[in-house]
């Protein structure tokens, strides 16, 4: 039987380190994101709601570029038969990468995403600028580096050779714990029992390293730990950096579990501080949500053009 759709007067309250990055970043930003946008699809929401939408589906290179990947790897981890092949690696990245510049273009030139926001369509071209030659040269090199990094690193070689089995592959369904009655969502790259039977969380980074890699990891810890009912010296954290081919390991012990624990709930406080109503999740007013005063920030914003005039965009 259909489960039934029903439309939600505000979002639904969770906590993840990326909403945290988006209140550091921007508050304006945040509220587009998490509050704005939300019941945008619907046909009798307001035209704020519809655009901030629109554009907060809006990506950039260096998201395509990390999406693709991740999908690619995705399909090569749950392919248990041909062996990896590094030109069909590189041209599939560069055919996906093209055909997403592409679609972006068209839309650009149709309007279709102001119509409607479906598929693909990348910040750049959507405000009529065009992919910067370093940027383009920067992504090409990435490529190479990030195949070559994936070949040699060790999680892909353990999942390809000793590996006892496979528990989750990026799943589309997005489970969750709760951590002090807040809904924390767990998208593991690549989990599996290892022939120790250790339990692995492999993170697959296609960027520089970023001071919450390691956070990150605690919380896809917090998760197996709970879902599996796995004691914590069984869970094994690895963060993959494809570009310089090099991981880094992590064991975890409670006290990192308080730590986690503990910035979970301090979070809490700021989330809350934004609401009118904690039960509901409703956010207070859009003016409580103070916009960053830094124009060059806000020029390499998804949102500008709900805060800035036509000149400053
Ligand atoms: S354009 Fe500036 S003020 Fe507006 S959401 Fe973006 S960063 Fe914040």
């Amino acid at each position: 039987m259909a489960s039934e759709y029903r439309i939600m007067d505000y979002p639904e309250k969770s906590w993840s380190i990326s909403k945290m990055k988006v209140i550091d970043n921007c508050f304006r930003e945040y509220y587009y994101t998490y509050y704005g946008s939300h019941n945008g699809w619907l046909y009798q929401s307001t035209d704020e709601q519809k655009i901030s939408w629109r554009l907060k589906k809006l990506t950039n290179i260096w998201i395509m570029f990390g999406d693709k990947l991740h999908e690619l790897i995705k399909s090569l981890v749950k392919d248990d038969g041909s062996e990896i092949n590094v030109g069909e690696i590189k041209e599939h990245m560069r055919v996906k990468l093209n055909l997403g510049v592409k679609e972006s273009l068209q839309k650009y030139r149709n309007g279709d995403w102001d119509e409607y926001p479906k598929g693909e369509m990348l910040q750049e071209y959507y405000y009529g600028e065009k992919l910067k030659e370093k940027d383009v040269e920067e992504i090409k090199k990435r490529i190479e580096s990030c195949t070559k990094g994936l070949i040699v690193s060790k999680s892909y070689n353990e999942i390809k050779n000793t590996a006892k089995e496979i528990l989750e592959v990026d799943e589309e369904k997005f489970d969750f714990i709760f951590v002090s009655g807040i809904k924390v969502y767990a998208l593991i790259d690549v989990l599996y029992i290892d022939e120790k039977g250790n339990y692995v969380i492999v993170d697959w980074k296609t960027g520089q390293f970023s001071e919450h890699d390691k956070e990150q990891l605690m919380v896809y810890v917090l998760y197996v730990m709970e879902r599996y009912k796995v004691p914590i010296d069984k869970v094994i954290g690895r963060l993959e950096y494809l570009l310089i081919g090099e991981n880094y390991e992590y064991k975890f012990n409670l006290d990192d579990i308080i730590e986690i624990n503990n910035r979970i709930n301090m979070d809490l406080n700021v989330i809350n501080a934004f609401l009118e109503d904690k039960d509901k999740n409703k956010p207070r007013h859009k003016e409580h949500f103070l916009m960053c005063d830094n124009i060059s920030k806000c020029r390499k914003c998804k949102f500008r053009k709900l805060c800035l005039n036509e000149e400053e965009i």
